[in-house]
């Protein structure tokens, strides 16, 4: 099959005008200028999109779709710990049906929107042989033991299990101690051990908000408080950073390689120590920005800038619509551009592609429309304006037309 559209972005070289891809099975073939294309492959299918962008699949590097039946369920707290009581309040009401309705919903969203793949955190893991996903998807297990800290080799058992009964769907498997306040430093262990012995990636919320770092290096303030309320051992509280003690439980101390990359997601709080830190990591991580949720819970600052000199690989997520509107890639690609207008927008493409390509350890398959890359695209509008990126970024609708692994 040749799909040709009046311009062709390939993230691999300049957009070319009166573009074509031709598709063979799940693969992109070639890719190039249309009458030279249809010559070379004379006799396929032709499928004229016409006035439209054709773009890699888009990419979303952090998402909980668990939570898209929440949307503006929840008010914008005063208190990170507040917005955590009153989410656990929300989801004490959901059965397994409502979940796996709002998963379900939740693809069906981010489909609408251009997103081919998404890496999907689920605090349901046992859910996931239940769900067909229509795009590509790396199941992320959500694992938390703060509540049972005996329990982490059966916890992380059983998620490995039910991850391993997953339908497939392109994608891959993954395993997310939730964060430094509710998974333990056995379990990020233990995570990590797994990970390396096998294709699994790791993902983690870290640094995330103020009340994580008075917790973390102040031993107080009301995330502090909500956890000590409920047992939590806060014997690791009062000494570092989020991000130091990150660094020393996971094995990353300044210097030496981690023993599998991260995913970060977040890390708006980080104090000038932990850049001392980040400088000295050999190999870079990946960071998961999410500006409507950022923007949402009223976080510090994002240090994009610090973090992208550094070599950090930055990444966009929409979170849950438990803090965000909606799952579009598009909105949150606007959301970046309002913080950092000295961005270009090809630049902010590339994180929804080529950079969360890279993130989910595919950027020989994903993120670019290169031969031999999964024919994974989406086509929007396109007027010819001279700003095509700009146009891009700009495009606040469905698309019109998409393809993952070469079915449409
Ligand atoms: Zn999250």
């Amino acid at each position: 099959m040749i799909v040709r559209a009046r311009t062709v972005v390939t993230m691999d070289g300049p957009p070319i005008e009166n573009g074509a891809v031709v598709i063979s099975g799940d693969r992109v073939l070639d890719v190039g200028e249309f009458p030279e294309l249809s010559g070379r492959h004379s006799g396929q299918e032709i499928v004229d999109l016409g006035e439209q962008a054709l773009l890699p699949g888009l990419i979303n590097a952090h998402c909980h779709l668990d939570y898209t039946c929440l949307r503006r369920k929840i008010p914008p707290k005063k208190s990170f710990a507040d917005w955590i009581r009153a989410i656990n309040a929300e989801k004490a009401k959901l059965s397994q049906q409502d979940y796996l309705a709002s998963i379900a919903d939740g693809f069906a969203e981010a489909k609408r929107f251009g997103t081919t793949t998404i890496a999907n955190l689920t605090a349901f893991p046992e859910l996931i042989p239940q769900v067909n996903p229509p795009i590509r998807t790396w199941w992320f297990a959500e694992l938390i033991d703060v509540r049972d800290p005996n329990r982490t080799g059966d916890l992380v058992a059983l998620a490995i299990d039910a991850m391993k009964r997953a339908r497939d769907s392109g994608g891959g498997l993954g395993l997310a101690p939730h964060a430094l306040f509710t998974a333990s430093a056995n379990l990020y262990r233990r995570c990590e051990e797994i990970a390396q012995g096998e294709n699994i990636l790791l993902t983690t919320h870290l640094a995330e908000a103020r009340e994580e770092m008075s917790m973390f290096h102040d031993a107080s303030g009301p995330l502090y408080e909500f956890l000590k309320s409920i047992g939590r051992n806060m014997s690791d509280c009062g000494h570092e950073t989020p991000f130091a003690w990150f660094a020393k439980i996971a094995g990353a101390r300044a210097g030496r390689a981690l023993p599998t990359e991260w995913i970060i997601a977040h890390l708006n709080e980080l104090a000038e120590s932990d850049f001392e830190l980040l400088v000295k990591f050999t190999r870079k991580f990946h960071v998961v920005h999410s500006p409507r949720s950022h923007d949402y819970f009223v976080h510090s600052p994002f240090q994009f800038e610090r973090l992208r000199s550094l070599g950090f690989n930055i990444c966009l997520g929409t979170d849950s619509l438990a803090s965000n509107a909606d799952l579009s890639l598009f909105a949150e690609m606007r959301a970046l551009q309002r913080s950092e207008p000295a961005l270009s927008p090809d630049q902010i493409l590339e994180m929804v592609t080529m950079n969360a390509a890279l993130a989910l350890h595919q950027e020989n398959a994903l993120g670019r429309i290169r031969p031999a890359f999964q024919a994974d695209l989406v086509s929007i509008p396109c007027s010819g304006s001279p700003n095509l990126f700009e146009e891009i970024v700009a495009f606040d609708g469905s698309v019109d037309w998409m393809m993952v692994a070469g079915k449409t």
